[in-house]
């Protein structure tokens, strides 16, 4: 490694400028890692604030699923800096090459966890054909650690279940949402509790039983297990609802992915995500 002294040792010293240009690059260096440092401290990488989809209203990142003025939905509102195509594409082959991106730390990848993502993508061509289309790529999410892309969503959530020091990761579902949430509180070591309605057929709870944790049977339908998981978000702190009180720390699917053609030549962003 290249340190400030052996820039300045190797600098000419009868050249005022190359010794300017010597301090300002030791200058440069010093900032650029106190940058770095003050990133990686950021419990939610570069997300700032969760913003009111209709006033705008801004409030700090935490178990809210609601505007306090208008009751209005939240979503995360960022400040990036720039990111470029391939620090991305040198990222690890799982949705947290896109961490500069989510509400997530920057050394997200080494922290335990599921490490969904960069599923593969399959080429449909009898259905391009159907379709009148030229190529149609479909992306195969059963590739993820619980087979469904539910995955993704559970990994950014709990991601933010630890920042913000919520011990028990939970979910009212009837499928891939109990099961991706099971199975990533047994990967990192987290108490999780998925509550269903007492009819479910017996192969779903089955699936969610094999990682652990408490599955709970709620007498009543989907929609009264939902409400019973809103009550208790509302009335223990400690408690992570993925699709309740941290769902607004979790980003939306974009809209349009990817732009051009899902091969990483130019343009969009890279093929795998
Ligand atoms: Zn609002």
């Amino acid at each position: 490694m290249t340190t400030a002294a052996d820039v300045s040792t190797r600098t000419p010293t009868s050249s005022a400028d190359h010794r300017t240009s010597a301090a300002d690059r030791s200058r440069l260096a010093l900032a650029r890692r106190a940058e770095q440092a003050r990133h990686e401290t950021r419990p939610f990488g570069n997300a700032k604030a969760l913003v009111c989809r209709e006033c705008g209203h801004e409030q700090k990142l935490g178990p809210y699923f609601a505007c306090p003025e208008c009751f209005g939905p939240l979503e995360v509102g960022y400040d990036y800096p720039r990111i470029t195509r391939d620090e991305i594409e040198g990222g690890p082959l799982s949705i947290w090459r896109y961490a500069p991106l989510l509400p997530v730390r920057s050394d997200i990848a080494s922290i335990p966890n599921t490490e969904p993502g960069c599923t593969r993508l399959v080429p449909a061509t009898n259905l391009a054909k159907a379709l009148g289309m030229k190529n149609l790529w479909v992306k195969d999410d059963s590739g993820n650690p619980t087979h469904s892309f539910k995955d993704r969503v559970v990994a950014v959530a709990l991601a933010a279940a630890r920042e913000l020091g919520l011990r028990v990761l939970a979910c009212p579902s009837t499928g891939n949402l109990a099961n991706a949430v099971a199975a990533a509180a047994a990967r990192a070591g987290m108490e999780s509790v998925v509550l269903i309605p007492h009819d479910l057929e017996q192969a779903k709870v089955l699936t969610t039983a094999v990682y652990g944790g408490r599955v709970v049977a709620v007498r009543g339908n989907y929609d009264d297990v939902n409400r019973l998981a809103t009550q208790i978000a509302e009335e223990e702190p400690g408690w992570a609802f993925v699709n309740v009180n941290v769902r607004r720390t979790t980003p939306k699917a974009p809209r349009r992915w990817p732009s051009r053609s899902p091969s990483s030549s130019a343009g969009g962003f890279p093929g795998r995500w």
